[in-house]
């Protein structure tokens, strides 16, 4: 680790009880349909907008403008599902796990932010992926619990500029039981599949881009 990666204060991660464990299973029985049946009601949604403001992105002159038009298409799909997710003002599980970031959107956000971008992170990338997955998990498993550098008292401080992301992570059950960080880092999470958007981020600003987490990205936050 360089001697700008992050150190942020932990959250607490649940010890693997049997109660915890019971907890969780609990909650899986009758997870699918619960969710299936949500999902149905938005498969009505129109997502010709959203491919428009893809398109736009892909169309954009600049980096900025891209990621802008990212954004307009992340919080389309966000807002059409939020209704329905367990997702809520003042709940932060999700600034407490890995938060992957190309370089040209950490580029962005620093511009907007005028948060210090520590130019050395980016250690992954998109071809290396397969390779890289060891290092990639020992990094995802380094960030569970650990809050973002941008985490200000329950509150992002970055909103209008937070990653994509963020902005598209959103956990469908009905409330937040199954984003409760427990040892060992495994998810039960059912995410909004929001591989499609990923996809098209990549193709838009680049196969070529590293990528890091977020408190590489920014060990210091906004300080
Ligand atoms: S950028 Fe904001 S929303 Fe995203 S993980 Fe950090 S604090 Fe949370």
């Amino acid at each position: 680790m360089n001697e700008n990666a992050f150190q942020a204060p932990a959250v607490e991660v649940q010890r693997r009880t049997p109660e915890v464990l019971q907890r969780i299973e609990e909650r899986c029985a009758g997870l699918l349909p619960r969710v299936e049946a949500k999902m149905k009601t938005l498969s009505g949604r129109d997502r010709r907008p959203e491919a428009r403001l893809v398109d736009q992105a892909a169309q954009a002159g600049t980096v900025a403008k891209r990621v802008m038009w990212l954004r307009k298409a992340a919080d389309y799909l966000q807002e059409g599902a939020a209704h329905l997710a367990a997702c809520r003002k003042g709940c932060s599980h999700c600034c407490h796990i890995s938060v992957m970031v190309s370089r040209a959107e950490a580029q962005v956000i620093a511009r907007e932010t005028g948060a210090h971008l520590n130019t050395d992170a980016g250690q992954f990338t998109m071809q290396g992926f397969e390779e890289q997955s060891e290092t990639i998990r020992a990094a995802t498993l380094q960030a569970y619990g650990a809050a973002c550098t941008f985490l200000r008292e329950g509150s992002c401080s970055i909103y209008s500029s937070r990653p994509l992301q963020c902005r598209l992570l959103l956990n469908m059950d009905d409330d937040d039981l199954l984003c409760q960080l427990i040892e060992n880092g495994d998810s039960n999470v059912p995410y909004l599949n929001t591989t499609e958007h990923h996809i098209a981020s990549v193709t838009v600003l680049g196969a070529h881009q590293d990528y890091d987490d977020l408190r590489n990205w920014f060990p210091s936050g906004l300080a």
